[in-house]
């Protein structure tokens, strides 16, 4: 037996006298903790029940959840805050469907993860002869994702992950499939030979420095501004850029708006932040810097009524060279990764110059001044039933004094109403529906920004937003996670009084049970449930679980009547007919 060649990778090693030897499951778990992954997201089954076995016997952290599409949204989030690719691992066919929502979403989002799947045998998929769970996979994940690879040969299982992290990390980051037939994993190989074949990815998301033309062209521009903004997105929180990010803002003084995932890079009470403002600076602005921000929906595309008449000048931050003019023209494009870039643009500021703004930095404070004294007391009601303003007030208050808590937040008015309300302190600890507004998204993250941050988490979420995954606070049960959920529960989606227009039998499409004890849930798993009627019982159960760290579930009851069709995008229903009542 040879013990493995000096400079090689270690790959377990059987010995007893015959040569030492290898196979697929080991060279899978070895590439990857030599690329630095720690965690694998799965739910065990057919062919890859071994795979999570030996992974948590070599010493890797292995989640397993009740559904895949949840394990998907916890790698995919893992990618967010770690910059490594978070793993996903299921079974063939229906187990990787399930975890294709994430993998398109993580996609879509620029979220770094691989999706691993095992897969039937590629002779009899291809012949269509009826395999167990028969699904051409690598064709299907094709189209959702940025790569997709399929390993047929042990030797390159290094190679495949290799190609499969590079793939996820660099340039625009997104989710990675990664085929890995049953056979494939039985495959032995020569223990030296399969050591050598692995491959440690070196610098997987290079640094992208701007053009100097560009960042010259782009200062130009922001040197003309009279009514400049600054818009931040998710993209610049994934950088892990914060200081130069905060350093180039400052020194601009320019109002800045975070998108959603953004808040937080900079404190949300920082004197320069818009969020307060955010219809008057979308429509008075002069000049717009996108920093890791895109024109989609979510900014109204950058134009039309949200954006106002007067004309406007882009400066665009982005790694991504085809996301430039995708909606407007971009008079200063400025390609590269956001911390290369923020740097070349605050160096080329030159420290002599100083914004003529102060006209437009007192419009936009006086906007904000008015703005949050309207807000102020509706966030300290005390009516009962709770609605959205009183109960977010309370938990406004909670993350204001625990700022390395994580928010987790969706729903449809919870989001809307928390993400204007709940004031962020510290980058990327709000994590959420994301580009697509994709329901579902809840204990998923939840549990992977526990494991990956050991901070606590707050998972704040509708009713309906939580039935797409309520049944993962079993998984958060199973691995006493220090995450608190809150379900605002006001009956139903939107709200709780629709009525069955036929007058039938049948509540309404958009009603629930009326006042389901979703804390009961999760004392069912030894969690612990608190039902919270008042902001006083709200806050004093929230602030209790996060001190505790344990398992908690907080059912807030909230007025059925309060919330409004879609929250605040009813906008992209389409009109029926028929007028609503
Ligand atoms: P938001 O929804 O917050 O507006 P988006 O997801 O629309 O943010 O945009 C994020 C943008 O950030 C994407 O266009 C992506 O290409 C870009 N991006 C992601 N990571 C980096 C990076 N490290 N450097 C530069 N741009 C990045
Ligand atoms: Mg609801």
């Amino acid at each position: 037996m040879s013990a493995p060649a000096q400079g090689s990778h270690e790959v377990s090693v059987e010995s007893g006298g015959l040569p030492a030897i290898t196979d697929g499951f080991h060279l899978v778990i070895e590439a990857l903790k030599l690329n630095g992954i720690k965690t694998i997201y799965c739910v065990p089954g057919i062919p890859i029940t071994d795979l999570g076995r030996l992974a948590q016997a070599e010493g890797m952290r292995v989640i397993s959840f009740r559904h895949e599409q949840h394990a998907g949204h916890a790698a995919a989030i893992t990618g967010y805050l770690t910059q490594r690719p978070g793993i996903c691992l299921t079974v063939s066919a229906p187990g990787f469907l399930n975890g294709l929502t994430a993998l398109a979403n993580a996609t879509t989002n620029c979220f770094p993860m691989i999706l691993i799947s095992g897969s039937s045998e590629r002779e009899i998929v291809d012949l269509q002869q009826g395999d167990y769970e028969e699904m051409d996979q690598l064709a299907i994940a094709k189209p959702l994702c940025k790569a997709a690879f399929r390993v047929l040969h042990a030797e390159d299982i290094g190679i495949g992950i290799a190609r499969s992290v590079r793939a996820a990390c660099s340039g625009r980051p997104g989710g990675v499939y990664l085929d890995l037939p049953a056979k494939l994993l039985a495959q032995t190989l020569d223990a030296e030979e399969g050591s050598r074949s692995l491959v440690q990815v070196i610098d997987p998301a290079p640094r992208q420095i701007p053009a100097a033309d560009a960042v010259n062209r782009a200062v130009e521009v922001l040197k003309s501004a009279r009514r400049p903004l600054i818009i931040l997105g998710k993209g610049a929180a994934y950088a892990q850029a914060d200081d130069d990010i905060r350093a180039l803002v400052e020194a601009t003084g320019f109002p800045y708006l975070p998108m959603s995932m953004a808040k937080g890079i900079l404190p949300d009470t920082h004197p320069q932040s818009a969020g307060a403002a955010r219809s008057l600076v979308l429509k008075e602005s002069d000049v717009v810097m996108m920093v890791g921000a895109r024109l989609n929906w979510l900014l109204s595309h950058g134009k039309g009524k949200a954006w106002g008449n007067a004309r406007k000048q882009f400066v665009q931050i982005d790694i991504e060279p085809k996301e430039m003019d995708s909606n407007v023209e971009i008079a200063a494009p400025v390609i590269g990764d956001i911390g290369s870039c923020v740097r070349a643009l605050h160096d080329a500021l030159g420290s002599d110059w100083r914004p003529q703004i102060t006209e437009w930095i007192g419009t936009v404070n006086s906007k904000k001044e008015t703005n949050l004294d309207r807000m102020a007391p509706r966030l300290q009601n005390n009516n009962v039933p709770m609605d959205f303003h009183g109960a977010l007030g309370v938990l406004r208050t909670i993350v204001r004094n625990r700022p390395e808590a994580i928010l987790v937040n969706e729903g449809a008015n919870t989001l809307d109403f928390a993400r204007s309300i709940i004031d962020m302190y510290q980058p990327r600890k709000r994590l959420d529906v994301g580009t697509w507004g994709v329901m579902g998204i809840g204990m998923g993250f939840a549990v992977a920004a526990a494991i990956e941050t050991g901070n606590p988490v707050l998972a704040v979420e509708g009713d309906s937003a939580f039935g797409f995954s309520g049944m993962e606070i079993e998984t958060i049960c199973r691995y006493n996670l220090p995450v608190c959920v809150v379900v605002f529960n006001n009956n139903g989606i939107y709200r709780g009084t629709d009525v069955n227009p036929s007058g039938g039998d049948d509540v309404a499409t958009t009603v629930f049970v009326k006042d389901a004890r979703y804390d009961r849930m999760m004392e069912a798993f030894g969690g612990v449930g608190i039902y919270a009627t008042t902001p006083d019982e709200l806050s004093r159960a929230v602030n209790k679980a996060m001190d505790s760290g344990r398992p908690t579930l907080v059912n807030a009851v909230i007025d059925e009547k309060a919330g409004t069709e879609s929250g605040r995008i009813g906008n992209l229903n389409p009109q029926s007919a028929v007028s609503r009542k």
